[in-house]
Order: C-alpha cells, then sequence, then structure tokens
C-alpha cells in the first residue's frame, strides 16, 4: 500500500485536481490520499490557509469578515465548477466556513486553528467528490474520527504517540481514503493544527501508521535540486537522499518537505518519494536510510536568512561551571528557541530567528545576562546561515577547506562556523546581503569542480 500525499500547488485549479484523480487512478496500491489547502495557481493568488487566516483574524478583530469568507468560497467554487460538480457541494463548504465562524472565540489560537483546518478539511471532501464522479471509490475521513490527535498547541501542535494505532486501524478501509492534511484533534476534542507546512507530516503519520510501503510526496517540482532554483538555476536534482540528509535540508532551508515530516517515516523505516504532479512519470527524490557516499561528499546546499547573534563575551567563562546552561534558562524564560550554539573559551554565540527576538525581548534578555550573569553581550542582526549538507563529509578530507576558500575567493566574509559532531552538515553564517553569493560560490566548488 502506497500513501500519496498532494501539496497545495497541486490542488489549486480544478485542471491540477484532475492530474492527481489520474495519478491515484493509475496505481491501485495509492490507497490513502492526503490532501493540503488549494495553494497558488499563480503567483498572483493567495493559499486558502493563508486567506482563512485573515478571515479568522478579521472575525476576531471586527465580529463580521464577509469579504474575507467570500474570498475563500470564490476559491472553492472555482474548483466545483471546473471539475463539473454538484452545487451542493459549494453549499455544504459554505455551511461549514459559516458554522466554524459561530465558534468560540475566547481562545483566540484555537479560533484561528478551527477556521484553518477548514482549508485542508473542506479540499479532502471535494477531491472526494471529484474521484468519485471520475468512477473511482473515494471516502472522505474525518482525522478527529481516524484518530489523528495531536497536542494541544493550537497552530504548532506535535503528534500524540496513540495516534500510530488509532490510524492503523483504518489499514482496510475500503476503497481510496481521502485524508485532510495539517489538523487533528485534541485529547479534549478541539480542532488544532499543526506546523506551516503539516500536511506532508499527516501523510508520514499515515504512511507509518499502516506501515506503507511507499510514502509519496506529490509536489510542483521534478525532485528535490541540490541548491535552490532561484538563485543557482541549474542546480543538479538529486536522485537519494538519506532520511539525516533531508531533514538537515528541509530545516534549513529546501521548502520541498517539512523536516518534522521524517521522523514518522524513519521510525517505521519507509521511504519517501517526492515527486512532481505535473510530471508523475518523472523518477522524483527517493529518500531512504542510507545510500552510497562513495562519489558525493556534499549533497546539497540550502540557505535561509532572517537569523541573528547573540554574543556573549566574559573572561574566564571557561572556568564557570553552568554558564551555558544559565544563559540558555534566561533564552527559555522568554520562550526562545535557538538555533546553534558556537563558542570559545571566553565567549559564546547563540543564534537565534530574528521574528522571535524582537526589541522588547531583546532588551530584557541582554539585561538579564548582564544582571545574572556578569557578561557583556550584543546582537548582531541580518544573518543568514547556510548549510552545506552531505553524509560523505564524514568520509572526505578538506571539505571545510574548499567551502572556506570558496567564500574568501567570492569575498564573502564569515561571520560564524559550525560543525555538528555527526558531521552530516556544516554551517555557514553570514551577512543577509551575502546569502546567494555565498550559495553560488559553494555551488561552484562542490558541483561544478
Ligand atoms: N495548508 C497548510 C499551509 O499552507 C498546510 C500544508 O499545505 O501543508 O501551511
Amino acid at each position: 500500500m502506497k500513501v500519496a500525499k498532494f501539496g497545495g500547488s497541486s490542488l489549486a485549479s480544478a485542471e491540477r485536481i484532475k492530474s492527481v484523480c489520474d495519478i491515484v487512478a493509475a496505481d491501485k496500491s495509492r490507497r490513502i490520499v492526503v490532501v493540503s489547502a488549494p495553494g497558488k495557481a499563480s503567483a498572483a493568488d493567495t493559499k486558502v490557509t493563508d486567506l482563512l487566516i485573515a478571515c479568522a483574524k478579521k472575525h476576531l478583530e471586527t465580529g463580521s469578515a464577509k469579504a474575507e469568507m467570500k474570498a475563500v468560497v470564490d476559491r472553492y467554487a472555482a474548483l466545483q465548477c471546473g471539475l463539473g460538480l454538484s452545487p451542493d457541494i459549494l453549499r455544504r463548504i459554505e455551511a461549514d466556513l459559516t458554522a466554524r465562524l459561530t465558534e468560540d472565540t475566547a481562545d483566540p489560537a484555537r479560533f484561528i486553528d478551527t477556521m484553518k483546518a477548514a482549508g485542508e478539511d473542506n479540499c479532502a471532501w471535494l477531491v472526494a467528490e471529484a474521484m468519485r464522479q471520475r468512477g473511482i471509490d473515494a471516502h472522505y475521513v474525518h482525522p478527529g474520527e481516524a484518530g489523528m490527535l495531536l497536542s494541544s498547541e493550537f497552530g504548532d501542535a506535535r503528534v500524540l504517540e496513540e495516534s500510530y494505532a488509532k490510524l492503523g486501524a483504518l489499514k482496510d478501509a475500503p476503497g481510496i481514503t481521502v485524508f485532510p492534511g495539517f489538523f487533528g484533534v485534541t485529547l479534549e476534542g478541539a480542532v488544532v493544527t499543526l506546523p506551516r507546512g503539516g500536511s506532508d507530516i499527516t501523510g508520514a503519520v499515515r504512511a507509518a501508521a499502516v506501515k506503507a510501503e511507499l510514502y509519496e510526496n506529490f509536489t510542483d517540482v521534478d525532485s528535490v535540486f541540490s541548491a535552490d532554483h532561484r538563485v543557482v538555476p541549474d542546480a543538479k536534482p538529486i536522485q537519494v537522499l538519506t532520511y539525516d540528509e533531508m531533514r538537515e535540508l528541509s530545516y534549513a532551508g529546501f521548502g520541498v518537505f517539512h523536516d518534522e515530516a521524517i521522523v514518522p517515516a524513519v521510525e517505521a523505516g519507509i521511504p519517501i518519494c517526492i515527486r512532481n504532479t505535473h510530471r508523475p512519470e518523472a523518477p522524483g527524490t527517493m529518500v531512504v536510510p542510507k545510500r552510497d557516499h562513495e562519489h558525493c561528499s556534499v549533497v546539497g546546499i540550502a540557505s535561509s536568512d532572517g537569523f541573528c547573534s547573540m554574543l556573549v563575551k566574559k573572561y574566564m567563562m571557561n572556568r564557570e561551571l553552568g554558564f551555558g546552561r544559565r544563559l540558555l534558562e534566561i533564552l527559555e524564560d522568554e520562550g526562545l528557541s535557538y538555533e546553534h550554539t558556537p563558542s570559545g573559551i571566553d565567549n559564546m554565540s547563540v543564534i537565534l530567528s530574528e521574528s522571535e527576538l524582537t526589541s522588547a525581548v531583546e532588551k530584557r534578555v541582554l539585561a538579564r545576562v548582564s544582571e545574572e550573569l556578569k557578561a557583556e553581550s550584543d546582537v548582531e542582526r541580518g544573518l543568514a546561515l547556510i548549510m552545506i549538507v552531505g553524509e560523505g563529509m564524514r568520509y572526505s578530507v578538506g571539505v571545510a577547506a574548499r567551502a572556506t576558500g570558496a567564500l574568501a575567493s567570492a569575498e564573502v566574509n564569515i561571520e560564524m562556523m559550525n560543525q555538528g559532531s555527526s558531521e552530516i552538515s556544516m554551517m555557514f553564517g553570514v551577512k543577509s546581503e551575502d546569502k546567494d553569493k555565498a550559495v553560488r560560490s559553494l555551488y561552484a566548488a562542490f558541483f561544478d569542480a
């Protein structure tokens, strides 16, 4: 049995939904289909999830959101009409949205999640209908009824262990199950969403729960590429990646697959294939436990900006037991999670997401570092992190020399460097304005040489 997940861009128009139906019909083992909410068919479009967030926020602010609600209904109306489905389905979607708007708003995060979940939920309903119209025995299943149990962290939930047994029981459901991604329910029964892009996680959980032979993740590119195409237009496609490489690359900026979706697949040992809805014949990228590293030390270069570095300095820091813990505790108290902590004898840097470290939080943290740790600290903003990834790096000599040499020739100043002890990735912190130049130079050093 295969689990096939289709991303928002694959469901953004009636034509694309028809392709989804064809792909599902072409392989009888595709028994579980997980769908995102309709995404962008063109650059000018807005994702249905973003329309729903706007709708929820307007309702919370003003008690009404007519125009925002119409924008959502219009997207579904275009799909219903383009697919030639009965107008009843649109009436059902409208009624569902109206009902959600009457939910309790006392907890805004919970209310927003109820609205956000409408994107995937109604899309699954509509896709199941489109499949049935084409003679496919498709059945919509609600995640709450199926047992997709999540923690009650609204907007950022985690999958609860007990989900697997419950979802596994659906293995023998008749026909094809069409399952909405991105949301589940808490133990108390409230609708709650995973992090953005979380339908990838739903697909992985469903695949793990039924011990699928393959988890197919359909998106709008032929494969995962070794660097961002917008930066390196001729970046090479990657045929095979390990789970760990994919997780590192996803976390460091490859938007094609959610980094949290790797874990359920790893635990159940299920291979993942990332492939193109518009070119299903293309082989895609396989993500597997192991690969041959011999001729390839670096497989991909990811980058993302929006980071800052907090540099903390204190002489004899190396002799002070518990300094690092106390510093990180201050961040924990402020609800800040950190990315890396490169350190020296008398200094320690903490890399954080810039959006989390607002100026008010920054002020508080710096004051506490000075008062409680008697250390000097400062924040540098506008950083990008570049990550070179590859399990083969473990067995190759000179990777760091090659990388730093490439950055030096491109006149990129390295603000910091970090290599995890697993030696599967190496991180370079550079100024945001140098990000693309840095990626191009590293790409040339590892892939064009
Ligand atoms: N629709 C949600 C989002 O836009 C989840 C997903 O597409 O995976 O983030």
